[in-house]
C-alpha cells in the first residue's frame, strides 16, 4: 500500500521531530517513570467538494499526516509551553499527543503543515503557517480523548490542501528519500509551500522564479485537481534539479487547443499529474465544472491560432494573466 510505504519514507523525519521533542522533555525529569499525560482525537475539516460537481457539497474529511503541537504546563502559574510534536495518522487523522508526566494544563496546537515537507502559508512575504488550538484540559494524568477536532471553517481550506497534497506525495516514486524527489537527502527536502487566503482575489498560479510558492485564492482549494495541477508544477521543476523548461507560446493555454510543445509539456504534465493522482481523466474547475481529457472522434483539432471552438477555455495556472476571457469581451477564440 501506497500509505503504509509514506510512513517507511518519513520515518528519519519522524524520528528527527521526536528526537527534538524528547530534548525539550527531560532536562529535569526525574528517574521514575511517570504515566504519561496525553490528549488523543481525529482533526478533521469540512469542505466543498469541487470534484462532486458544481453543487460543491460540504464533506467531512479527517487531515492526515498533519503537524500537531502539545502545548502546555506541568505545574499552574507557569507559562505553557511546548511540549511534544508529531503528525497526525495517515489512515484517519487520529493523534496522541503524550507528556512523561502529569500536566497542569494541556491543550494541542494543530498548524497548516505536514513535516517541513509542505505547509500552507499567509502570505508570499508572511510565512506564518495557520494555527488554531483545541480545547484546554486541566490536571491532565493520565489519557484523555477530545474526540473529532474540527477545523475552524475559516481556515478549513488550508488543510484541504494540506490533506490533499498527501495524494501526490504517496505516489511519488521516490523510493530513495522522504523527499518529493530522490534529487534530495531525508532530512534536506525542499519545501513545497502554498501561500492561500480566503479573502485574496491573487492566486492560481505558482511563482516560478519569485517565491517558487504556490499561490491560490478564495475558493480554489475547494477543487483538489486546482491543488495538484499547480503541486505539479512545483514537482516538474523540483524533478528538473530547480530549473524548468523554456516554456513558449503558452499564454493563453486551454485544455482542448494546442499552442505549444513546450507548453503541453509543462501545462499537460501538471494536468496530468492531477488526473494521474485522482484517478480519472479530466481538470476539475473550484467552480465544480470540469473538462474531460478523453479524446475522441468529437475531439476539434484547433489550435490557439486557428481555435476551432472556445468553450472549454480555462485560466492560465502559471502566467498569471487575467481569468479566461469570455465572448463578451471579445478576446477569446471565438465558438
Ligand atoms: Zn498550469
Amino acid at each position: 500500500m501506497s500509505g503504509n510505504r509514506s510512513i517507511s519514507r518519513r520515518a528519519p523525519l519522524l524520528a528527527a521531530v521526536v528526537g527534538a521533542a524528547s530534548v525539550l522533555l527531560t532536562p529535569s525529569a526525574p528517574a521514575a517513570v511517570a504515566a504519561p499525560a496525553c490528549l488523543t482525537g481525529s482533526l478533521a475539516f469540512d469542505h466543498y467538494d469541487a470534484e462532486a460537481g458544481t453543487s460543491k457539497p460540504l464533506r467531512t474529511q479527517v487531515a492526515r499526516n498533519a503537524n500537531w503541537e502539545l502545548w502546555g504546563t506541568t505545574s499552574s502559574g507557569t507559562a505553557s509551553r511546548r511540549l511534544a510534536t508529531g503528525i497526525t495518522s495517515h489512515v484517519d487523522g487520529r493523534f496522541s499527543a503524550c507528556y512523561s508526566g502529569a500536566l497542569a494544563e494541556a491543550y494541542v496546537v494543530f498548524r497548516s503543515s505536514s513535516t517541513a515537507t509542505w505547509r500552507v502559508i499567509k502570505g508570499k512575504y508572511d510565512p506564518t503557517e495557520y494555527s488554531f488550538s483545541s480545547s484546554r484540559r486541566w490536571n491532565v494524568s493520565t489519557s484523555v480523548d477530545l474526540g473529532v477536532v474540527k477545523v475552524p471553517s475559516s481556515m478549513q481550506r488550508a488543510w484541504k490542501v494540506v490533506d490533499t497534497l498527501n495524494l501526490l506525495y504517496w505516489k511519488r516514486a521516490n523510493s530513495t528519500s522522504a523527499c518529493w524527489t530522490s534529487r534530495q537527502a531525508s532530512g534536506s527536502c525542499d519545501t513545497l509551500t502554498y501561500v492561500w487566503r480566503q479573502d485574496s482575489t491573487d492566486g492560481g498560479y505558482w511563482d516560478y522564479g519569485g517565491t517558487n510558492f504556490v499561490i491560490l485564492a478564495g475558493n480554489m482549494p475547494d477543487s483538489k485537481h486546482l491543488i495538484l495541477h499547480e503541486a505539479g508544477h512545483w514537482w516538474q521543476w523540483q524533478l528538473y534539479g530547480r530549473t524548468f523548461p523554456r516554456v513558449t507560446n503558452c499564454n493563453p493555454h486551454y485544455v482542448e487547443l494546442s499552442s505549444s510543445t513546450s507548453c503541453a509539456w509543462t501545462e499537460g504534465f501538471a494536468d496530468a499529474v492531477a488526473a494521474y493522482v485522482l484517478g480519472d481523466y479530466r481538470y476539475v474547475h473550484d467552480s465544480g465544472e470540469s473538462d474531460s481529457f478523453v479524446n475522441g472522434p468529437d475531439t476539434p483539432a484547433g489550435t490557439t491560432a486557428t481555435p476551432s471552438r472556445a468553450a472549454w477555455a480555462r485560466p492560465c495556472s502559471t502566467c498569471g494573466r487575467p481569468p479566461a476571457p469570455t465572448a463578451a469581451t471579445g478576446t477569446a477564440p471565438s465558438s
